[in-house]
């Protein structure tokens, strides 16, 4: 099978992995004297006691600690500036990013900002962004990830949303990988089916993409198909009991894995498709809008061939030994869905109309256009618009 014999990789973040690593975060060594501890806006972090656990290992290490708890689920640039704010005022000098994808990405944003002038949009490189030079070193970011689904522990960039233009873009750059990503699956225990369910799908599609990027290459594919086989056998076990640590362990490592694709090549169109529906919907979560759009997504780039032996791959990984044609992984993807309680999501629930389709296919062109030069078969605006309708429930 055709792969590139090239690649670059780039992850220079420590990353210490599994079942209790939080109660080790003391004894590591620390970048500054004064964290901003960043959390989600909601009640969970503080409520499971991570936010004390947290507090209390950076307090034996000596540093001191305050608190921005102003992430919204899809985190916008107001969310940016108010924590850059907190941190400027506070005079930290490191991030610690306690939570899940908003919250790891907002960090990343807020490390920029919190040294930089001007604009977060300034040094945004898509969509209407300037894509100037990040001019000052960010802050320094530890990450603490509650859940299993961005991989944004082990990549260098952040998903943010402009509201007053609709684009949810990112911002990226080598000084954003975070220096010490802690993975605990205890953390994730508490994550409730539903969620375990869109953001372990988000975490598939990350590697799924990046196995069929044209970008693909032999150190990517590697650690794709790993994801895609851990993801897929333990998913549905850790939206069934949220405490077996051994299917979360293996989620949270496919996840893992999953974001170092994400350094090694860029991941394909799906996500493009997804950011629109959820820039103009932001109660939509990212993960269910992918699963949402999945299907006919895959079902176009099989139709036309984009690369039939690296869906029968897939569809291999995903515990069908038996597969032998491409179509088998869309089988194997609606078997996953079904037993994770996610193969019946409705655009609908969410207020979306088949109206938008054209809009939405122009955003996901204009915002994240870069992600359509992954694609093996290059999709007319008709095609887009068509994959949005068949999907629509
Ligand atoms: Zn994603």
């Amino acid at each position: 099978m055709e792969t590139n014999l090239i690649y670059d990789m780039y992850v220079p973040t420590r990353l210490m992995f599994g079942a209790g690593v939080l109660n080790q975060l003391n004894e590591q060594p620390m970048p500054g004297k004064r964290a901003l501890i960043v959390i989600s806006n909601g009640k969970s972090t503080r409520a499971n006691g991570y936010l004390a656990r947290t507090e209390e290992q950076l307090r034996k290490a000596g540093v001191e600690t305050t608190i921005f708890d102003g992430v919204a689920p899809n985190p916008t640039v107001s969310n940016v500036n108010a924590g850059a704010e907190a941190a400027r005022k506070n005079g930290c000098d490191f991030l610690v990013a306690l939570g899940g994808g908003s919250v790891m990405d907002c960090t990343k944003a807020i490390a920029v900002m919190a040294t930089n002038e001007g604009e977060l949009w300034d040094y945004v490189s898509v969509g209407s962004g300037k894509g100037k030079p990040i001019a000052v070193k960010p802050l320094p970011i530890i990450a603490i990830t509650t859940t299993a689904g961005t991989g944004s522990e082990t990549d260098n960039a952040g998903v943010i949303t402009k509201e007053d233009t609709h684009e949810k873009a990112f911002v990226g750059d080598a000084t954003l990988f975070p220096i010490l990503s802690l993975v605990d699956p205890e953390l994730m225990a508490s994550v409730p089916p539903t969620f375990t369910a869109y953001q372990g799908f988000d975490a598939l599609f990350h590697s799924t993409e990046g196995y069929i990027a044209k970008g693909a290459n032999l150190m990517s594919d590697m650690y794709a198909l790993e994801a895609i086989r851990n993801i897929a056998e333990y998913l549905p076990r850790a939206v069934k009991d949220g405490q077996d640590l051994e299917a979360r362990t293996r989620v949270a490592f496919g996840n893992s894995l999953s974001g170092a694709v994400m350094c090694l090549t860029l991941i394909t169109s799906e996500h493009a498709l997804e950011h629109a529906l959820s820039a103009y919907h932001p109660a939509l979560p990212h993960g269910a809008g992918l699963i949402m759009v999945s299907k006919a997504y895959y079902k176009y780039f099989i139709e036309h061939h984009g690369c039939d032996e690296r869906f029968v791959r897939m569809a291999q990984a995903m515990g069908m030994p038996e597969a032998t044609k491409p179509e088998d992984f869309l089988t194997a993807l609606t078997r996953l869905q079904e037993a994770c309680g996610v193969a019946d999501l409705k655009m609908s629930d969410y207020g979306i109309t088949p109206a938008e389709f054209g809009t939405l296919m122009r955003n996901a062109r204009e915002v994240m256009g870069i992600m359509f030069s992954s694609d093996r078969v290059q999709m007319t605006d008709e095609d887009i618009v068509n994959v949005y309708a068949e999907s629509y429930k």
